[in-house]
């Protein structure tokens, strides 16, 4: 009998348990933030950038980016409709309005020209989301960004180790946020980052993750009722034995996505995950997106394959249609306004990819979406 295939999934060797070790029996008293902070400096060094704040998740990330950009009620942020709920729920932590952009039909990331098309006196900010691994056309959005002084958070939680002519995803906006939850290609269990440039929003988002305390000041001072986002010495530990490991897990999972491209690519009425000429693709969730024509949309072929003990997701819904926001003004009219999400979303499963998928796994997954596909549904 096939063995359970599981959706997603880490790789822990001897030195992520040899590090965690270490700073569980370690990393106390004077050595209390040594693992952080070789974390948080490797990772900035990595993406080429200033600054790096390790923090408890990537949605305490993004809660902290638009809080340090100053952004609350009455300001719009715009995200596109194709993401995890986590991109756009602090838009609402800040009292700000989350506003719905179309994504493009190759990239499967934010469109530039529905971007253009959802700013109004009151965006302040857009969260650009490099989904499943892929970055948009940043170019084109930092550019109608600048001329509308739009500040751009980069939501890079799937992306780690992608890259945009040859900047590393994460780096391209003003703050970039990464997750380390356990499906992510780098994890702590869970886990997120913040990367910045900009010395003002790095304190700002110092002194809110602080409960609103100053770098320095005296003990017990808060300026500010505010937050405490941080990340345990045994997290940063893993993380840090993660981070020394990128270029293989990177690999792993290129690897992985080579390996179906082979065996589905040439199928009619299969799309599978894009990669620009100029960009790295980390493929985080290996995704199909199926012809209409076969008969199936993502959750009866996501049934067909759990009967053969493979795990899958679904493509996210427009986050328009999902509960959470289906009432709200923004979302009226999102079907008719992004019609690429609409199109994508109900035909998109993702594949399983963690990082102990091997050949023959692989194999398995692409026969058994093959007869489903191809044998119970006749074309
Ligand atoms: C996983 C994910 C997040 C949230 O990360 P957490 O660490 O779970 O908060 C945010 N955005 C995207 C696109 C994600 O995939």
């Amino acid at each position: 009998m096939q063995e359970h295939i599981y959706v997603s999934g880490p790789s822990i060797t001897q030195k992520e348990i040899d590090y965690v070790t270490d700073a569980v029996t370690n990393a106390w008293y004077g050595n209390a933030n040594v693992f952080n902070k070789r974390f948080e400096d490797a990772f900035a060094a990595y993406h080429g950038v200033k600054f790096a704040v390790a923090l408890p998740s990537c949605t305490a990330a993004i809660h902290l980016a638009l809080l340090a950009l100053n952004i609350h009620e009455g300001d719009e942020v715009i995200v596109p409709e194709l993401t995890w709920i986590a991109s756009s729920a602090p838009i609402s932590y800040v009292g700000a309005t989350p506003i719905f952009a179309d994504v493009d039909t190759k990239t499967w990331c934010l469109s530039a020209e529905s971007f253009e098309k959802c700013i109004t006196p009151r965006t302040k900010a857009v969260i650009t989301v490099d989904l499943y691994g892929n970055v948009p056309d940043m170019d084109a959005i930092r550019t109608i960004a600048n001329q509308h002084s739009i500040a751009i958070i980069e939501d890079a939680a799937e992306a780690v180790g992608a890259s945009y002519k040859g900047h590393k995803a994460g780096s391209l906006g003003e703050v970039g946020v990464f997750s380390f939850h356990g499906s992510k290609t780098l994890t702590t269990g869970e886990g997120g980052m913040l990367i910045t440039n900009n010395d003002t929003l790095y304190e700002r988002v110092l002194f809110y993750r602080d409960h609103g305390r100053r770098p320095g000041d005296k003990l017990f001072w808060n300026h500010e009722v505010a937050y405490k986002y941080k990340m345990s010495s045994m997290q940063a530990a893993l993380g840090l034995a993660q981070l020394e490991r990128i270029d293989e897990l990177v690999e792993r999972k290129r690897t992985i996505f080579a390996n179906y491209e082979e065996q589905l690519s040439g199928i009619a009425g299969i799309t599978l995950n894009y990669e620009a000429p100029d960009t790295t693709n980390v493929y985080w969730m290996v995704t199909a997106i199926v012809d209409s024509k076969f008969g199936f949309d993502k959750e009866t072929l996501g049934a067909a394959l759990a009967k053969r003990d493979i795990d899958t997701r679904p493509f996210f819904y427009p986050l328009s249609a999902i509960p959470a926001y289906a009432d709200t003004p923004q979302a009226q009219g999102a079907k008719d306004r992004n019609p690429v999400s609409y199109s994508i979303s109900p035909y998109g499963i993702n594949l399983p990819c963690g990082m102990d998928m091997t050949e023959e796994k692989i194999a398995y997954v692409c026969d058994a979406l093959k007869e489903c596909l191809l044998v119970s549904h006749k074309v």
